[in-house]
């Protein structure tokens, strides 16, 4: 690996923010300077080895998006896969795929209009509502438009890193109250051509469809600070009046936009994409008509977000 001061002499590379990790067991092309790279010289149908495990591991901290080409999986071959990152859980909106209840699917039909999906045509988190967001989502497509319909993430750590002092130091103290509580009924006052395809039934119960998280999370190994307040689920920050609320969401979620912060993924058939879903905000862009995009996926529980408070105190 690099060091600053190589980076300063010229001879390292600076990607996803910091210097660029070295690999042996896996070939590692990044796509953009913010975030995402390719992996390629592995077969996810076949247990992995301790060393190219931790190789993918290290990828997906740093890049935070990893995707692998020609992926021609089962389903129970991409939950062998997706159980690396950690265990596999459901989601209570999102609708299943088949006979998976532990598999997710986003499905267009060629004739169907573009808001049917339960994506958002803006920058989120997957479910920050519950007490335990995802960690990461593992994606993969079976049909695909031929052109358009890819996927856009953008860094939550690089949109946190460049905040002003007294933005961050505002944030750092704000909790968001995340709700899911009112998806179905809002859904159904919705006309019908314009209504989500959600998931009908569900055994979560309704107080955990509610949560508080910190408006900045922290990774519980590394320590770097991410940005993880956005307009998706948001109620409010704790403390703060509805109004007061909205204007600095709005503002927080403009910053997601800026093009520095993104990497963007064309998908094909047989691609798998892992993203994490706590330091990184995602969205599909829906700019394609009377194709078919079938994407199916699993979702690995994360860990409770960790605010900066507790941080363990570095002087004590
Ligand atoms: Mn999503």
């Amino acid at each position: 690996m690099s060091t600053i001061d190589e980076l300063r002499a010229g001879t390292g590379t600076l990607v996803a923010g910091l210097p660029m990790p070295t690999f042996r067991r896996i070939q590692v092309e990044p796509i953009s300077g913010a975030c995402g790279c390719e992996i390629s010289g592995v077969d996810l149908r076949e247990p992995l080895d301790d060393a190219t495990l931790q190789e993918i591991m290290k990828a997906f901290e740093h890049f935070l998006v990893i995707v692998f080409r020609d992926q021609n999986l089962t389903p129970e071959q991409h939950k062998a896969f997706s159980r690396y990152f950690g265990p596999i859980t459901e989601l209570p909106q999102a609708p299943t795929y088949g006979e998976h209840s532990d598999m997710q699917e986003v499905r267009r039909e060629a004739h169907e209009p573009e808001n049917v999906v339960p994506s958002f045509e803006h920058f989120h988190t997957d479910s920050p509502f519950l007490e335990r967001p995802p960690l990461c989502i593992v994606m993969r497509a079976l049909d695909v438009p031929k052109y358009g319909g890819d996927t856009a993430f953008s860094n939550a750590y690089l949109i946190y890193e460049h905040l002003s002092d007294g933005m961050k130091e505002l944030l750092d103290g704000l909790q968001v109250v995340y709700s899911g509580k009112d998806i179905w009924s809002r859904n159904e006052k919705l006309p019908p051509e314009k209504r989500l395809r959600l998931r009908e039934s569900h055994s979560f119960r309704e107080e955990e469809l509610e949560n508080i998280h910190p408006a900045v999370r922290v990774h519980p190994v590394t320590g770097r600070k991410a940005l993880f307040a956005t307009t998706a689920y948001f109620k409010r920050f704790v403390g703060w009046s509805e109004a007061e609320s909205r204007a600095l969401v709005n503002y927080l979620q403009s910053l997601a936009q800026h093009l520095h912060y993104h990497c963007r993924v064309k998908w094909k058939k047989d691609t798998l994409i892992v993203w994490d879903n706590r330091f990184l905000l995602h969205r599909g862009i829906h700019d394609f008509k009377y194709e078919r995009r079938h994407l199916i996926r699993t979702t690995i529980m994360g860990e409770r977000p960790l605010g900066v408070k507790d941080l363990p105190l570095k002087n004590s």
